[in-house]
């Protein structure tokens, strides 16, 4: 058992460094993802992991809690400063626990909830199979205008007189175009409904003003902490003061009991990182995201929303069906350490799920790591010769080692340090 027990154990820590030796030498493109500072990780290892603080602030059930208390009331407090909102909870510890008590506390079971369906970027908590349907909330799509790619404004109109949906949900998993939320705010009002918006994947951009602001139109905004917002893994609901109870309790004790507070020590860290050098790293991911999409453009590729610029966030989509669809894509890049995503594109059908048309490419990461205009050009021809097979694929896999080697150090945050290749002697001691 123990010799078992052994190898088994050899087998994890070869697959933690590994891990971290194949992050080191690749382009990582995932949308939904993002590299923490050391600042950041250092408090994953606080005792505050140890501990429980079910409650509020200041209204706890178990002892020890006076200084997590502080930790949590700054935490609130900075991101309230930063996103000017009304209320916070930052308790959540994940973007669909997030959005399961948002549901919670804006809706009965049976209410209509208006969704994006997952081909034009909703995300499958805003459906039936997770967050939404938990709450037996009954899930419409809206109108989706493929030209604009973007919410149909007038259909939408429409349909809602008809239907009378209880929840709009704004926000996207696969989000190049701000969603129309003024708009959206007056047909809510208009039926007395609420509006929220997941700001998952545009967090970051929010904080740093590169994106449109949904505060102050959202009665309810819940987001992830660790897409283009860089923080750990965990999420926050903002709210209108008046719904800051009904969040409150949908929170705890409805989705959460303990609630991570070693990475909630973290997210305070990547707050004040945010708030520091939120605007400059925010402008310069638009900045890449767009430099990436013309390039990916000019070499060949079918960038969707090339009418409207290609992209106002961190996302480029390119349609890859003439290349045998996203799965055969993005497989292929992987074996060149370019790591990115197969996406549903908005025209395309459920039953593609396995091979959708398209890829979605997210440059927060790579900005995060020092990276600029130029590289976003190489990265789109490392991405031509892979998809093209112009050269052989470890050919390729050295041109992006090389590239990578000067970009292993995390940006815009306070301790500008190393993040690959740092374990070395820890997986040594044990
Ligand atoms: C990623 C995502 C979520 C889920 O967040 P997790 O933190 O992974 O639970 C929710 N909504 C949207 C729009 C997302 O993109």
């Amino acid at each position: 058992m123990l010799e078992e027990a052994r190898n088994l154990f050899k087998e994890f820590k070869k697959a933690v460094k590994d891990h971290h030796e194949f992050f080191a030498d690749s382009i990582p493109l995932i949308a939904s993802e993002n590299v923490t500072s050391l600042a950041v990780r250092r408090f994953y290892l606080t005792d505050f992991g140890c501990r429980y603080a079910e409650g509020k602030v200041g209204k706890r059930f178990y002892q020890g809690c006076d200084y997590i208390d502080v930790v949590e009331d700054v935490a609130i407090k900075l991101t309230k400063l930063l996103f000017n909102a009304e209320h916070a909870n930052v308790q959540p510890i994940s973007g669909v626990t997030a959005n399961i008590a948002a549901f919670f506390a804006l809706a009965k079971p049976g209410d209509v909830a208006f969704s994006l369906s997952v081909p034009c970027g909703g995300h499958i908590s805003h459906h039936r199979f997770s967050a939404a349907g938990i709450r037996g909330v009954k899930v419409i799509n809206y109108p989706f205008d493929m030209e604009e790619l973007n919410i149909d404004v007038e259909e939408t109109k429409k349909l809602a007189m008809k239907e009378k949906p209880k929840v709009f949900v704004l926000g996207a998993s696969l989000y190049l175009f701000p969603h129309p939320v003024k708009e959206i705010e007056e047909i809510a009002k208009e039926i007395d409904a609420k509006v929220m918006y997941d700001a998952s994947h545009v967090l970051g951009l929010i904080a740093g003003k590169e994106f449109h602001d949904p505060v102050p139109h959202s009665d309810v905004v819940t987001a992830s902490t660790h897409k283009t917002f860089p923080g750990p893994q965990r999420a926050i609901v903002l709210s209108k003061k008046e719904l800051s109870k009904k969040v409150d309790t949908a929170v705890f004790p409805g989705v959460v009991s303990n609630h991570h507070l070693h990475s909630l020590a973290a997210y305070v860290v990547s707050c004040m990182e945010m708030i520091e050098f939120g605007r400059d790293y925010a402008k310069q991911t638009v900045k890449n995201a767009k430099a990436l999409a013309e390039s990916l453009h000019e070499l060949g590729f079918k960038v969707i929303g090339e009418s409207k610029g290609f992209t106002e966030s961190h996302q480029v989509a390119v349609d890859v069906t003439e290349f045998g669809g996203g799965d055969k894509v993005a497989k292929k890049l992987e074996r060149v350490n370019v790591i990115l995503n197969k996406n549903l594109l908005p025209w395309d059908d459920l039953s593609k799920t396995e091979n959708p048309s398209g890829i979605r490419i997210g440059v927060q990461e790579v900005t995060r790591i020092g990276m600029k205009e130029g590289e976003m050009r190489e990265i789109a021809e490392v991405m031509w010769n892979a998809i093209n097979e112009k050269k052989s694929e470890e050919k390729i896999r050295e041109e992006v080692k090389d590239l990578k080697k000067e970009f292993t150090k995390v940006h815009y945050s306070f301790d500008e340090s190393e993040v690959y290749r740092i374990l070395e002697n820890f997986l040594n001691g044990i």
